[in-house]
């Protein structure tokens, strides 16, 4: 892959990623689709919210359908009719939320599958061979998530078994396709900064910084990303696994992050919880029953966008008798919110304006809806 910056605003970064599928414009947002879809949402309606890339869970197209059905495929694209770039994670963080379930091994996690007892294990060679049958426009190395909290002892041991089977990720992967590097350590920044240097030594087409987000304080995951963002290199992306909200893209973009993914915007918009320039609703809320309004007038989305919207009084009720109409809508509102939020810090980089442009940003967000 090719990766330019194309603008630069203090360490906020405008660019592009050339893929085996298709360009990406960065800073980036990727919805999460773990089992090959992003739930509720056609791909259709993923290119109307102006998706540019996608995320796919290695470990639960591993369990279900199985590499073997999606081979037949010749990849997860064709499998889920995307034609567009996507990005898969080694499978690391989800054996590594099985908890009690798993040993871990320097060869690699033997655990129980969550689906019927069986007992399975996963490696770096393995991961491997499933995300290139997946066809992955950018995979992940096989890294061990670090517990938290954790013994400066103990973190460095992860984060050196991590580069290890960074190594031999690496070796087994071969040239196809895009391999990120992730960077451990937990919360320590020298840590940090060897297994930075550990992985530039191996030569990665990217960078991930993993395990934050995983229960630590927001000052914490600042704390992290100033002292390692501004080291990690400047000619490849830069991405942050598993964050975040609306707030925590605008910093990390502020640090110099081009790449995000989470699972709160679809999450949270099938529970009703909605965001808006204004602050964040819930759409169950009483106060919404008879509201005339749609969600967020000044949002472009197909739900608010169009002449003949939908109210957000169709739209609580739809909720409220948990029709999946109403799933659906919230979670095309909030990934072009998310989508939207991350083209408009292009722009506000690209003409220099990203510190007026965030000052507003958190300005209207408290205002309240
Ligand atoms: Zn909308």
């Amino acid at each position: 892959m090719k990766f330019t910056v194309l603008a630069q605003d203090g360490e906020a970064r405008s660019g592009v990623m050339n893929l085996t599928n298709g360009d990406v414009k960065t800073p980036v947002f990727m919805p999460v689709g773990t089992y090959g879809a992003v739930k509720g949402i056609t791909t259709n309606v993923l290119s109307e919210v102006k998706a540019q890339i996608i995320l796919g869970n290695t470990f639960h197209l591993w369990l279900r359908p199985g590499v073997d059905i999606v081979d037949k495929f010749k990849g997860l694209h064709r499998f889920m009719g995307w034609n567009r770039p996507i990005l898969t994670d080694s499978g690391g963080f989800q054996v590594w939320s099985l908890g009690k379930l798993r040993k871990i091994t320097e060869k690699g996690v033997f655990f129980k599958s969550p689906l019927n007892g069986d007992s399975l294990f996963l490696s770096p060679e393995e991961s491997m061979k499933i995300q290139k049958i997946l066809n992955s426009d950018i995979s992940m190395v096989f890294d061990e998530c670090t517990d938290w909290p954790i013994s400066k002892s103990q973190a460095y041991d992860s984060m050196q078994l991590s580069l290890r089977w960074a190594e031999r990720s690496k070796v087994s992967f071969g040239e196809k396709n895009s391999l990120f590097g992730i960077v451990q350590g937990s919360m320590f920044e020298d840590l940090r900064r060897e297994s930075l240097n550990g992985l530039i030594n191996l030569k990665f087409d990217g960078y991930a910084i993993g395990g934050l987000s995983v229960g630590e304080s927001k000052d914490d995951m600042l704390r992290i990303l100033k002292s390692l963002v501004p080291i990690m290199p400047q000619n490849k992306p830069r991405y942050l696994m598993g964050v975040g909200t609306p707030e925590d893209l605008v910093e990390g973009v502020l640090n110099g992050v081009d790449m995000f993914d989470c699972v709160l915007p679809t999450r949270n918009a099938r529970n009703g919880w909605l965001y808006t320039k204004y602050g964040n609703l819930k759409i169950r809320n009483a106060r919404f029953s008879s509201d005339k309004a749609p969600i967020d007038n000044s949002c472009g989305c197909p739900v608010c966008g169009s002449n003949f919207f939908y109210s957000r009084a169709y739209i609580h009720h739809l909720q409220k008798i948990n029709e999946m109409l109403g799933s659906v809508l919230t979670t095309t509102h909030n990934l072009w919110f998310y989508l939207d939020l991350m083209r408009q810090m292009r722009e506000a980089i690209e003409k220099k304006n990203f510190s007026s442009w965030r000052q507003d940003f958190y300005y209207k967000r408290s205002v309240g809806v």
